[in-house]
Formats: C-alpha cells, structure tokens, sequence
C-alpha cells in the first residue's frame, strides 16, 4: 500500500511556495467524479460549490474528457495566425446556441469582461459618436466581474481595489437592482456606451434583483442607446434553471414561445466557467454583427483563444447540457432545495434566509458580516461530507453540480439541516 501523505504536506507547501492570494478551506482534494469530490485522505464528499458554478457538468464528465483527450492527441494550439479546423465550426454553433450573429473567443472570465468593455467602448465612439476618451460605462455596486487592474478599478470590495491603484476611469456605479438610479444616469450623462450587469450577483452572496429588473434595465438601454452588457459567467449554462439567468423561466434563450414574454436579450453576453464543464479555462463575448463589426483586424486578440481543445471541449460541454437536461434539472431540485431549506429556516434561530434561482442558491447566517459562524459552519459541513465555502462573512453559497440527482439532493438537504442544528442555540 502507498503510505499515505497528511493533507498538511499539501497545505504547507502552497503555504511556503506560493502567493498568499486565497484563503481556502483545509481540504486538499485530489479526484473527482460527477456530484463528489475526493480528498487524499480518501474522504468523499459532495461538492456544493462546483468550483464557482464552472463544473455544472459534474466532475470529469466522460464525454467532455473524452472529447478533450481526443483533441489533445491531435492538436492542441495554432495561434489565430492561421485557421483551424474546430473555430467555425464552434462559432457557429455557439452562436447558434445562444441566438446571437457573432463570437469573440477567449480564455478566462476576466478576459472577456474586458474584451466587452473594450467592443462596448469603441461601439459607443463609432455608432453613437460618444466623442473619443468620453464614454463611460455603468456597473453595479457589490459586483464581481474579475480581478484585472481595470475591472478591480469599479469593485466596491476594498479588498480587492485598495492599493492596487490608480484605477481606471470611465464606470459609474448604481445600487443592484435600483431601476431609478439607472434612469436618472441615463438621463443626466450623454456618454454612456453600456450598462454591465450580472442577472443575479453570485460572488455578492447570491443577490437576486426583482423579477423585471433586467428587462426594465434592458428597455431603458434601449431608449438611451445604450449596449445591455450581461455577465453571465456564473449565472449562465443552466445554473440558475434557465440556460440563461436572463431567460427568466425557460430553458432556451429566445427560441420558443413560452419565453417571449420572459426572456431579455442583452447586447453583449459574456460566459465563461461552465462553457468548458470546468475542464479547460474557456470564455467568450457574443453579441450581434453590428456590435461586434467595430472589432478590426489588429484591434484585439489572445495568444490561446479560440484554440481547438477550447472550441472542442466548450462544444461538448454544451451539448451535455442540452442532452442532460441539466437545466431542467437545476430549475426542479433547485425548488425542493429553496423549499426543504425554508421549512427549516421557519424553526432557526442561526439561519435568516434562503435565497436564489435554479441551483445557485445561499442562506444568509443570523451573524455579522465579521463573524466567523459562516466559516465554522462550512468546517462541519466538511467534516460531514459536504463542500461549500462562504460568501460574504456571514453568507453560504450552495451551488452544487447540475447533475445532481434528487436522492442525492435530500440527502445532502439532511447533511447541511443536521449541522446548522449543531449551530442552534450557541
Ligand atoms: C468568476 C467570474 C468572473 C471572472 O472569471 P475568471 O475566469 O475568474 O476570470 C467574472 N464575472 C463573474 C460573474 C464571475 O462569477
């Protein structure tokens, strides 16, 4: 038998070797199939978080490794100094997926935030005569949308801004989901090239804007001329029980009836994360030709984007979903999760509220924003063979693989209900 190494080997050497940029929780887990994770001790637990929403595919999907090993076998990298033979053939159906003309490939998150920050700049100073270095953007307060030095620059978390200084111009926060501070910008500030919005902020602590937030959003957008910019990159693939968060209730981004009346066509969509079922760091921008056609030869580009392990996995990724029925799925057990955990919230003293969509849902602990109750909480659940890390402070995101079945969800509603017991009453 192999002798085992203690899991704060592991730890300790991050902890020597590396930037000290995260604070994770004590688990060092080396396998992965479907809903579990295990650790090198050999302890199996279920993932409730999905590394950020980016493995809605469960762990090690077959078809997506498959798909990827197959292309690694054959090619892996060209640069988009030449073609290759899977970018238009993911474009294509990317596009075709999500019903917009056109894609801009990338790699991470982060990178295609800023690609439609850029799109949406020059869009503003070629097709609505913004005059050159005057257009501005609106955000979000409480947003997450990456880490790099502009995007950081309209964070509100001091954390993740503080000295990291002089930060970009041109943005202008509102309050989430406050539809008059976003009119009464809109009305005094000529330049405004596009509004950049997540349909449920993730990272915030699962903030969800009422019901006809976006739209209302996206018709004053219109009447402004102003580009709707959606980050779906955590909401999007069928996580909040819609293939989009901006589809409302439905599963099928504006291709049937149903979702007429409740869909929100952004301007700009960006995904990343589960686009690749977690497998392959994979993103990208879509937005229609007459958006994206301010995009010139030279004026943008990524060494990896558009690569063909991307374009092949990212192809795969999809198509399980599709298949799956994963979004189905997240919008039925994402139901009895809100559900089984409200009757439980009835009789808590430690948990305030439920709150979420499909399966991106949080509760938010009866305990300050300083308090460590959140992160003892996720201790336990680790202890009892469940994952999930706080949010903010005193918020527990729980957002598991879409794949989950719902034997596996009420066994894990016991797990998380059994040690929020040991909670009461402290
Ligand atoms: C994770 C995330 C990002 C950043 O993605 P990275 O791949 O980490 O750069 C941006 N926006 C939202 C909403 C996210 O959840």
């Amino acid at each position: 038998m192999e002798t085992l190494i203690p899991t704060s080997y592991f730890i300790d050497l991050e902890h020597e070797h590396g930037a000290h940029d995260y604070h994770p929780l004590p688990v060092v887990l080396e396998r992965g199939e479907g809903v579990y994770l295990w650790d090198v001790e050999g302890k199996k637990y279920y993932d409730f978080l999905s590394a950020y929403s980016a493995v809605n595919q469960g762990h090690c999907h077959p078809r997506i490794v498959h798909a990827l090993k197959e292309q690694a076998s054959k090619l892996t990298l060209t640069s988009r100094a030449f073609h290759n033979n899977k970018l238009g053939r993911y474009m294509e159906y990317v596009t075709s997926y999500f019903g917009f003309d056109r894609l801009l490939p990338s790699n991470t998150g982060a990178e295609a935030v800023e690609a439609a920050i850029k799109i949406t700049r020059k869009w503003g100073y070629v097709k609505k005569g913004i005059p050159e270095n005057k257009a501005e953007i609106i955000v979000c307060s409480q947003n997450f949308h990456g880490r790099t030095s502009t995007i950081i620059s309209f964070s509100s978390d001091p954390g993740s801004k503080n000295h990291f200084g002089p930060h970009a111009q041109g943005f202008i926060t509102i309050p989430y989901n406050d539809i008059e501070a976003l009119e009464s910008i809109l009305e005094t500030h000529p330049h405004i090239a596009g509004f950049l919005v997540e349909p449920i902020q993730g990272e915030a602590g699962v903030y969800t804007p009422d019901d006809d937030f976006i739209r209302r959003a996206k018709a004053l957008c219109e009447e402004y001329k102003v580009l709707l910019m959606a980050d779906e990159i955590q909401t999007g693939i069928g996580r909040t029980g819609a293939l989009l968060a901006v589809c409302g209730n439905c599963s099928c981004a504006g291709h049937c009836e149903q979702q007429k009346e409740t869909y929100t066509r952004p301007d700009v969509l960006i995904l990343g994360k589960a686009i690749s079922g977690g497998t392959y760091p994979v993103s990208a921008v879509l937005c229609d030709a007459e958006v994206m056609e301010v995009l010139q030869p030279g004026q943008h580009g990524s060494t990896f984007g558009g690569n063909p392990m991307a374009c092949t996995v990212a192809m795969e990724a999809l198509e399980v979903i599709r298949e799956e029925h994963l979004t189905q799925n997240a919008r039925r057990l994402g139901k009895i999760f809100r559900a089984k955990m409200q009757a439980y919230i009835d009789s808590s003293s430690v948990v305030l509220m439920v709150r979420g969509r499909g399966l991106l849902n949080a509760i938010v602990i009866n305990d300050t924003e300083e308090s460590d109750t959140a992160w003892n909480i996720c201790m336990k659940l680790k202890e009892n063979g469940l994952l999930a890390k706080p949010t903010h402070g005193n918020i527990i995101r729980f957002a598991p693989p879409l794949v989950m079945t719902e034997s596996q969800l009420l066994e894990c509603i016991s797990i998380i209900t059994s040690t929020l017991k040991t909670f009461e009453s402290k």
